[in-house]
């Protein structure tokens, strides 16, 4: 079952000068940062009351951070939604017609498993559902 929002990727091209940016405007002391290769992405994360923001950098010219901001530039990427079976939620949605990009969860930043539907069944937003690697 999705519970809530986990967390907010923003497509981020420098990184540092956008964690400056979140300094300034949020007062973040320390962020989290990971290196995901199997996703091509540089992610600096932080929390607001459960709520985590990921700025994601990509690591390659063929990430698909790369391509997105590319194509639309920065900005908002996804937003990720917590479930508590993320299996089955795939299951369900898939066999409901939503489009899926990964019908498998995969490994994503913060150990947790990820998976993300396509922004064309979705109204446009590209939705990651995730769950805490137990
Ligand atoms: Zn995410």
């Amino acid at each position: 079952m999705i519970t809530q929002i986990d967390h907010i990727g923003i497509a981020v091209r420098d990184i540092e000068a956008s964690m400056q940016m979140y300094s300034k405007i949020f007062g973040v002391e320390s962020f989290h940062r990971e290196q995901v290769p199997t996703q091509g992405v540089d992610v600096a994360s932080f929390e607001l009351n459960g709520v985590r923001i990921e700025l994601t950098a990509a690591l390659s010219e063929t990430s698909p951070i790369a391509t997105f901001i590319a194509k639309r530039g920065e900005g908002i990427h996804h937003v990720a939604f917590r479930t508590d079976a993320i299996q089955s939620d795939l299951d369900r949605l898939g066999a409901d017609g939503v489009r899926l990009v990964h019908t498998e969860p995969q490994v994503g930043a913060h150990e947790m498993l990820i998976a993300f539907m396509h922004p064309s069944s979705t109204g446009g937003v590209l939705m990651e559902l995730c769950s805490p690697k137990h």
